[in-house]
């Protein structure tokens, strides 16, 4: 029996932080998109430069490119005990396209307000030297606006500002909240209080996988 997750959330769910957990935990490969598109657009190939242009323009890679690099992932062996996907899929098209290939066992949904998204993405900063991260309510510098590691000075990350955050959130509304809504129907969504510690939220996935 395979154990097939898609993690889902709203931008600034810490659904990231959530598949990685559940990966370790049942020794699954942790498969995020967002990783894999910031490895494929150094590469200088056709598919490099298709993607590392849309992610410069803030765009969202099209489906036919996310399709072309998943599909090179579903066909790997590491796949076979099972998968946890984080930023995969993202809209109801996606979700069929995973269907076709793979019966997923859970699609967990880390659900945040968006005033706590809005909160946590704005609170976001970024080593303007070394790009460590850090976020001024969660993981804050020593100094304030200081990088602890280099002293170098903390800015607001591109994809954090309020323009970019108003645009993730549009974004959601308009793709992946459908596709939580078709995951639900099909009986295979799992609800988590996302405004909790970090260590609360897994252990509230565990339970509802039990
Ligand atoms: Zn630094």
């Amino acid at each position: 029996m395979q154990m097939n997750y898609v993690i889902a959330g709203p931008p600034g769910s810490g659904k990231g932080t959530q598949a990685e957990l559940l990966a370790a935990k049942f020794k699954l490969p942790h498969i995020s998109t967002g990783v894999i598109f910031r490895e494929i657009q150094t590469q200088d190939t056709e598919l490099g430069r298709r993607v590392k242009k849309l992610l410069d323009e803030g765009k969202l890679v099209d489906n036919p490119t996310v399709y072309e690099v998943v599909l090179q992932k579903l066909n790997t062996p590491e796949l076979r005990k099972g998968f946890v996907f984080d930023g995969f899929p993202r809209n109801i098209e996606q979700a069929g396209f995973l269907a076709k290939y793979k019966e997923l066992s859970k699609c967990i949904f880390i659900d945040v307000s968006d005033a706590e998204c809005i909160k946590r993405m704005s609170s976001r900063r970024v080593c303007s030297d070394c790009k460590a991260n850090y976020n001024v309510i969660y993981i804050k510098p020593k100094k304030e606006g200081i990088c602890d590691k280099c002293g170098g000075k903390l800015v607001i990350r591109d994809d954090s500002t309020p323009e970019a955050i108003k645009v993730r959130m549009q974004e959601y509304y308009k793709n992946t909240k459908p596709m939580i809504d078709y995951y639900e129907k099909k009986g295979v969504l799992l609800r988590v209080n996302g405004e909790q510690p970090i260590n609360d939220v897994f252990k509230e996935i565990m339970n509802g996988l039990k």
